[in-house]
């Protein structure tokens, strides 16, 4: 290889439970390394707002705040993976969720040339994430997300890309009690991972009580001590 052109490749995974704010670290991320963010909420929201296939065969499993199945899962990344802006890596926010989707996911990683997942957990109070979530707001047009909290005009003042009519909602799944539900599968399904990444020791744990800045600079320590 010739020197100075070695290429830094990364392979993200930010674990937590809904409403940590993943997906809002996910993309800082992903803007800061110039890789792309992979929210596999995100795709399956966009395949449901588009009316496809698979949108239909998920959107009640997604609304009653349930896990679709490991095989669709795997499938979808897979083929996200196989994009080639994905060259140098990618940040993962909501996949894996399962033990068999991290298996599947080494197996991914190998086959596309990417390095085992370095796995930051966010840890988040449940009665704050309650809180959270109940005054997050989406617009199902963009996908713009809002804190009603921080900005109480969210609904009214959105305007989306491209003169697109706006529509900003409580996300179905973001009702209390489906919160609740997915709480309880997170510790279910989700929280035995971080055993799992603990025993490869590719875990790193940051508090996500504080700011996004106050947060994003939590993961970025972790990360440069992690690939110093
Ligand atoms: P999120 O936006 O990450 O909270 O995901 C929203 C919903 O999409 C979840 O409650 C699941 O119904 C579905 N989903 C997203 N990622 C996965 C995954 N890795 N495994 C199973 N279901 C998922």
């Amino acid at each position: 290889m010739c020197p100075g052109l070695a290429v830094t490749r990364y392979s993200i995974v930010l674990l937590g439970a809904v409403g940590v704010g993943k997906g809002t670290q996910a993309k800082k991320l992903a803007e800061a390394l110039k890789i792309p963010q992979i929210s596999t909420g995100d795709i399956l929201r966009a395949e449901i707002a588009a009316g496809t296939e698979l949108g239909n065969q998920v959107r009640e499993t997604m609304d009653r705040g349930e896990l679709v199945s490991d095989d669709l899962l795997i499938e979808l990344v897979r083929g996200r993976l196989d994009k080639p802006d994905t060259a140098r890596g990618a940040v993962l926010d909501g996949f894996p969720r399962t033990i068999p989707q991290a298996d599947a996911l080494e197996k991914l990683l190998a086959e596309f040339d990417l390095p085992p997942p370095l796995v930051i957990s966010i840890d988040v109070p449940d009665a704050l994430i309650v809180e959270r979530l109940a005054s997050r707001r989406v617009c199902t047009t963009c996908g713009a997300t809002f804190n009603l909290n921080l900005d109480k005009n969210a609904l009214t003042a959105h305007q989306c890309p491209d003169g697109k009519t706006p529509n900003v909602v409580l996300r179905e799944d973001d009702h209390p009690e489906t919160v609740q539900r997915r709480l309880a599968i997170y510790r279910e399904k989700t929280s035995p991972l971080l055993e799992y990444y603990r025993r490869k020791r590719a875990l790193k744990t940051v508090s996500g009580v504080g700011t996004t800045n106050e947060v994003y600079a939590r993961i970025a320590i972790e990360l440069d001590s992690a690939t110093e």
